[in-house]
């Protein structure tokens, strides 16, 4: 999504090796106009899927995700991170390891939100190594509900992630795809959206 990719290159930052920082329109200031742009094109790609329901993991997937789901007239659930779960029952949970902070953490949705006539749509921010997407198959799945795909904002390509989704037979479309970080500038390859 050419839109997506000129804001990375105005406004994002490369930290390191491999992150990249979106602060200022992604993932702290959210820049609406664009997410509703990209919430759209993602809805567009799924519109004929049939999907009753968007997942996504807090907190930077809930601002994509909430205009996927508009788009689609469908609800938004994200998966919340718990640090301590004593009540067990009723809750769908996934251990997912987070790439920026290092930590794993269980990740949980209510089961009265999913059931088995659900078929979901997961939308992310990031695609890294794909342990967050991967936790949330584990947890629809639990639900008995079906994957139509993983819809992700930005794909770092050079990293593990897609093809582990895709090997669990789910597919991944990403508005805006990372080849590489080359002396602090983002190379892009071809996106799917
Ligand atoms: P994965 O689980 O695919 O390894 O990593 C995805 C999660 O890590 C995303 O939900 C996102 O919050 C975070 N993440 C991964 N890579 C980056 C990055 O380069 N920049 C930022 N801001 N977050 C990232």
């Amino acid at each position: 999504m050419q839109l997506l990719e000129q804001r990375i290159l105005q406004n994002g930052n490369v930290l390191g090796e491999n992150i990249l920082k979106v602060d200022s329109f992604l993932t702290h200031q959210v820049d609406y106009q664009l997410m509703k742009e990209m919430g759209k094109v993602l809805a567009d790609a799924y519109r004929d899927k049939g999907i009753t329901k968007v997942v996504t993991i807090e907190a930077s997937g809930i601002a994509p995700a909430i205009y996927v789901a508009e788009s689609l007239e469908v609800p938004m659930i994200f998966a919340k991170k718990h640090k301590n779960i004593t009540m067990t029952e009723g809750i769908l949970t996934a251990e997912v390891y987070s790439f920026t902070k290092q930590v794993t953490s269980t990740v949980s949705i209510a089961s009265k939100f999913l059931n088995e006539n659900d078929h979901v749509l997961i939308v992310d921010d990031f695609l890294a190594n794909g342990q967050a997407a991967k936790g949330l198959i584990e947890i629809i799945q639990q639900a008995g509900a079906s994957i139509a795909g993983v819809g992700i904002v930005i794909e770092k390509s050079f990293q593990d992630g897609r093809q582990l989704i895709e090997d669990l037979d789910v597919p991944v479309s990403s508005l805006a795809r990372i080849e590489k970080f080359e002396n602090g500038q983002v190379v892009f390859k071809e996106a799917d959206l």
